[in-house]
């Protein structure tokens, strides 16, 4: 054998020996029963009657108003006393290694110090019931596949890898010190950290966007308009032009994945959705013939209703703060206009630079009952954010269906003390009120006393 094959074989080696761990003290359990529980499945506005859920490996199994049987030593049996079994919430615009650093700390930080807040951070995630995220831009492979392994407790993450911006843009961190940047030359610091490119040709964005589908991006994030928290991007602009936002809309469909971009403004949605986009983030500034435009063509709007509060991350006073007040005014007018052209509308939260604010991500979903009733915004941020996620086609890092309560779905489930129908605020507590937390048929939390197993 000459050395090259001897060394692909090795290098074969050493990868089928890097199979995802689990904790021993923990082991995946065989089934677990929910007894007595009703369902809120996703989709329907109303809770079922009893029921009762087994849960196999990591599918739901079976789904009963009988009594279902099972082996008794080997089955977890959770007695629901008709509590809310759900599933777990899904939060399609979120930054995994930037919601614990402050926003000057994320341009200093050492990575490796920045993985294991980010961890602890996503242990906090899950235990707030969000079973999913997707992930919006920061380099967050490596701590996806710590949590596929069982390394660390976090939710489900669909990356996008670096944030690809163009000079000056919103993910352009760079000081002005730094400019001019000579093509060719050495990365930034943002860059070197995979937390976003700068990318000024259709060239240049076609190998960002492919270093990041190598990398396992299950989709591609453009800033498409000007941003809040980025230094140098006034709100207004359009950022790449479209020829250089369909080199994305190439690459990434060659993959079979899509391009979401942010963006804010008539403008720079216009030309996104005309260069073949197929989600806009945020959309706070749009207006009435945009919202008409995407109706018509089927574009994905995922946005959230900041708090006012979002803007006390930036300095009083600051071009910043000033920015986030004007996104925050424009909320109510993208919701309405997203209910009014009956927008195919996806929940995130796009918490920032805040542990405190992280905590407060179920809140979040809440304030939406301004405009959806409960049961909208329940199966906005479980069933619909779903639809979003399977857009990544094969590039879905995870085999099965999520966000729904169904035979041969993924079993990510809650079981929330109350009908959340009723009383979303439930959801605004999870330490308290969501007494069992499933991902992936594991249980994370169980605050139900256990039921003996000879019953
Ligand atoms: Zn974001």
């Amino acid at each position: 054998m000459n050395r090259l094959v001897v060394s692909f074989l090795l290098l074969v080696g050493c990868l089928a020996s890097a199979a995802p761990r689990q904790d021993p003290q923990d082991p995946q359990p065989g089934a677990v029963l929910f007894e007595d529980v009703r369902i809120f499945d996703g989709k329907s506005a109303q809770l079922s009657g009893p029921t009762n859920v087994l849960v196999r490996g990591n599918k739901i199994a079976t789904i009963s108003t009988a009594p279902i049987q099972v082996d008794g030593s080997a089955t977890r049996r959770i007695e629901g006393v008709g509590r809310t079994l759900m599933p777990g919430l899904i939060d399609m615009h979120w930054h995994t290694m930037f919601v614990r650093p402050s926003h000057t700390e994320i341009l200093v930080w050492d990575l490796g110090y920045a993985n294991l807040v980010a961890g602890a951070e996503a242990t906090d995630t899950l235990m707030r019931g969000f079973t999913t995220v997707r992930d919006m831009g920061g380099p967050s492979f490596g701590l996806k596949r710590a949590i596929d392994e069982g390394i660390t407790a976090g939710p489900r993450i669909y990356p996008s890898g670096a944030v690809i911006t163009i000079t000056g843009g919103h993910g352009d961190f760079r000081q002005t010190f730094e400019v001019p940047r000579i093509l060719g030359g050495p990365l930034a610091r943002m860059e070197l950290a995979g937390a976003s490119m700068v990318a000024d040709s259709p060239d240049e964005v076609r190998v960002r966007v492919r270093e990041q589908l190598m990398l396992g991006a299950t989709q591609i994030k453009l800033t498409a308009s000007g941003g809040v928290a980025s230094p140098h991007s006034p709100l207004d602009v359009s950022t790449f032009t479209e020829p250089e936002l369909h080199a994305a809309v190439e690459a990434a469909g060659n993959w079979g994945t899509y391009v979401s971009v942010h963006a804010y403004t008539p403008a720079s949605i216009q030309r996104a959705i005309a260069a073949g986009v197929k989600c806009i983030e945020h959309g706070q500034l749009m207006d009435e013939p945009t919202a008409k435009l995407m109706a018509e063509r089927g574009i994905w709007l995922s946005t959230q209703p900041f708090p006012d509060e979002a803007a006390k991350a930036f300095p009083p006073n600051s071009q910043e703060h000033a920015k986030a007040l004007a996104v925050i005014a424009g909320t109510d007018r993208t919701y309405t206009l997203a209910k009014k052209y009956k927008l195919k509308t996806a929940f995130g939260t796009d918490i920032l630079f805040s542990q405190s604010q992280a905590q407060q991500q179920g809140a979040m979903l809440t304030r939406l009952v301004r405009w959806y009733t409960p049961a909208e915004t329940l199966v906005m941020a479980t069933g619909t954010n779903a639809q979003l996620l399977a857009m990544s086609g094969n590039r879905s890092p995870y085999t099965g269906k999520l966000g729904i309560v169904e035979e041969g779905a993924l079993a990510d489930l809650l079981l929330v003390d109350g009908n959340p129908l009723e009383n979303i605020q439930l959801i605004a507590d999870p330490a308290r009120n969501l007494v069992v937390i499933m991902k992936d048929g594991r249980i994370y939390k169980n605050t139900v006393p256990e039921v003996s197993a000879k019953r």
